[in-house]
């Protein structure tokens, strides 16, 4: 986190890509660069609204209690201000049924407690905030089309862009999500990729708006239903801003949720909880459904590159993104951020053990939502890749945590911290709390 008035450790940074993990990057090396360029292909509208380059942004986007933290850590009073353009408060202990495991989990207060809003939403006050920094610089409508090598080529000194004249830079940061655009530009300075590990998990959304009223017969604010693994499926409503709910079905590895009325309401009764059906049935439809596939979890190993120049990272999607139904990119992307701000603090130049130091860093940041994500997909039949050792065994211990999170307060808030990213997975298995588990869940 960004506590006290960080040491200024070059220059120009340049950030490509303006998205939720450019602008996270770009706000941690505004406090340690003189200048910091962030250069976006897309329109950056003014007002809340989907970008073209950001399909995923149309679908529900969950800030885990983590990244709601950090954010608010550097954009103080940014809940606050999103609050006030309509986000929900929001209990993710409390004001979530959560339908998993044959039950429901038991839903006491916590301190877990963060907006709830579109992603668009998020992203334009993000932005608005950033925007207000003075040495902060957002280009948008301009691709990066390359990086520029020094003349001793083992180091980045500026980025190509796309008609435009290029722009010098002592650190580039790619947050180009996952497609991570750097790795064709560094092929062409004779660089390879980065080790990539891959779980394919083939995941299918299909979301739709509906009109939201409040009523007191609900004692919830967000649902969650979570079908048994074998029939891969599963069901959330969100509430939005401006009185919506996003409601989101979601199948996995051969289930594709329908787009039709009666599809979409079939697959929602076919879960062991009616409430996301109801809604459903209940509430008007404000716009037609919009589909988005995800084809798998994968992650990019930084930290076991052999060869790279020196002046470039990446961050975000770029070094991992993992299957969305766990909400965790934008909090990974913002812990990310965090760690490089750290690493910056702890370096005097931008040389090859700031590298090592940041790569190792990301790793780290990235184990936990990845192990969730990735290991906790193969529950599911049909999910292939790399499976470390024990995850079958940690899956079926994850049942009795959901067992037990069902009676026992205690464990649905640790369960949710973890989940949240606020405490690493490891907490799940501290013994006290691993005999707790199994005495609840009997
Ligand atoms: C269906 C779905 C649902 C999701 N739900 C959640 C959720 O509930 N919670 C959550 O935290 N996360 C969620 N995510 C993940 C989340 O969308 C990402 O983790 C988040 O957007 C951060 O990604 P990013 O900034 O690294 O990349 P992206 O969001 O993909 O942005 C990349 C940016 O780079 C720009 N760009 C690309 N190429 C260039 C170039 N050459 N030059 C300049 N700019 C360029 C693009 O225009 C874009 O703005 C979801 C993802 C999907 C697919």
């Amino acid at each position: 986190m960004t506590r006290g008035v960080p040491r200024r450790v070059a220059q120009t940074a340049v950030v490509a890509g303006a998205s939720m993990a450019g602008l996270c990057a770009a706000r941690v090396l505004s406090d340690r660069f003189d200048e910091v360029v962030v250069i976006d292909r897309d329109t950056l509208p003014d007002e809340v609204r989907w970008r073209a380059q950001v399909p995923q942004g149309s679908q529900p986007h969950l800030l885990l209690y983590a990244g709601a933290q950090l954010l608010e850590d550097w954009f103080p009073g940014i809940t606050e201000e999103l609050y006030e353009s309509g986000a929900v408060e929001f209990d993710v202990c409390r004001d979530f049924y959560w339908h998993q495991g044959g039950g429901v989990l038991t839903s006491p207060p916590s301190a877990l407690r963060g907006p709830m809003m579109s992603r668009p939403l998020l992203e334009a006050t993000v932005r608005r905030r950033l925007a207000r920094i003075p040495c902060v610089t957002l280009r948008d409508r301009t691709a990066v089309e390359g990086l520029v090598p020094d003349g001793t080529g083992t180091r980045i000194a500026g980025v190509r862009l796309a008609g435009q004249p290029p722009v010098r830079c002592d650190l580039i940061v790619d947050a180009t999500g996952r497609q991570a655009r750097s790795l064709g530009w560094l092929k062409e300075l004779g660089y390879g990729p980065p080790p990539l590990s891959v779980v394919t998990v083939d995941t299918h959304y299909a979301s739709r708006l509906h009109r939201r009223v409040e009523t007191t017969a609900r004692d919830w604010k967000a649902a969650a239903v979570i079908g048994r693994p074998d029939t891969r499926r599963l069901a959330m409503a969100l509430p939005l801003e401006h009185g919506r709910w996003i409601i989101l079905l979601v199948g996995v590895n051969g289930e594709v949720p329908p787009t039709d009325d009666e599809g979409r309401l079939a697959f929602a009764r076919s879960l062991e909880s009616p409430v996301i059906a109801d809604l459903m049935a209940t509430s008007e439809p404000l716009a037609d459904p919009v589909a988005h596939r995800f084809p798998s979890n994968q992650r990019r190993h930084l930290d076991r590159m052999r060869r790279f120049p020196l002046g470039w990272v990446m961050l975000g999607d770029a070094v991992a993104s993992c299957n969305p139904v766990y909400g965790q990119g934008m909090t990974s992307a913002a812990q990310q951020a965090a760690a490089l701000g750290e690493c910056l603090d702890h370096t005097r130049a931008l040389d090859l053990a700031f590298a090592r130091r940041y790569f190792g860093a990301a790793a780290r940041t990235v184990a936990a939502p990845w192990s969730i994500a990735a290991g906790g997909d193969f529950v599911y039949a049909g999910t292939t890749g790399p499976k470390p050792a024990g995850t079958d065994l940690l899956n079926r211990y994850m049942q009795r945590v959901i067992l037990a999170a069902q009676h026992d307060d205690a464990v649905g808030i640790r369960f949710a911290e973890v989940a949240g990213l606020v405490r690493r997975p490891e907490w799940l298995l501290a013994p006290p709390f691993l005999l707790r588990v199994l005495r609840a869940a009997r």
